[in-house]
């Protein structure tokens, strides 16, 4: 499995390809979400998939200033990619880029009074010991009590496995 190289090595402004993991596309449950890592060199590559409900509780465009405010938090909250994933912190990973993709963060959100709608999210570490990097932590059941499963694929250098993390389990190894 190969991920593509990133274009860019500067943090903040920089468009990243399609992630060659993609691939399909999670089902939309409430409560359920998945994460694919994939590991190439000393590149962390992470790529998250929820429904907005996950995060917000709602996935309309907001009405209140009070949704909007929360739309704003939650995607502050996901830019601190070190506050939300930890690497093994022998790998001394740092994040090099977020980027995050959904239809509530476009600059006049719509969407349907009852529609469903996901976040995408792209966070990518940099790693300096990469022979280090043997799991990851994950704090985003602390942040976002609605998220109940994350269903986790790995792929690195020791071949592809799957993982179910839930509050109770957030670390997922390799
Ligand atoms: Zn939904």
């Amino acid at each position: 499995m190969k991920t593509s190289a990133l274009p860019c090595l500067l943090a903040a402004i920089c468009v990243l390809p399609l992630p060659a993991l993609a691939g399909r596309s999670a089902a939309h449950v409430h409560g359920v979400a998945s994460l694919q890592v994939a590991i190439d060199g000393g590149t962390l590559t992470l790529q998250f998939e929820t429904p907005l409900a996950n995060l917000l509780g709602f996935e309309h465009a907001p009405r209140s200033e009070k949704q909007k405010q929360a739309v704003r938090l939650m995607a502050d909250r996901l830019r601190q990619a070190g506050a939300v994933f930890t690497p093994s912190p022998a790998a001394r990973c740092s994040a090099i880029s977020v980027e995050l993709e959904s239809p509530l963060l476009q600059p006049s959100p719509q969407s349907g009074d009852d529609a469903h709608a996901d976040l995408d999210g792209s966070f990518v570490f940099r790693c300096q010991d990469p022979a280090a990097l043997r799991d990851l932590e994950v704090g985003l059941f602390a942040s976002f009590p609605r998220l109940q499963r994350i269903d986790v694929q790995v792929a690195g250098p020791r071949g592809q496995s799957a993982a179910r993390l839930s509050p109770q389990q957030r670390r997922v190894s390799w």
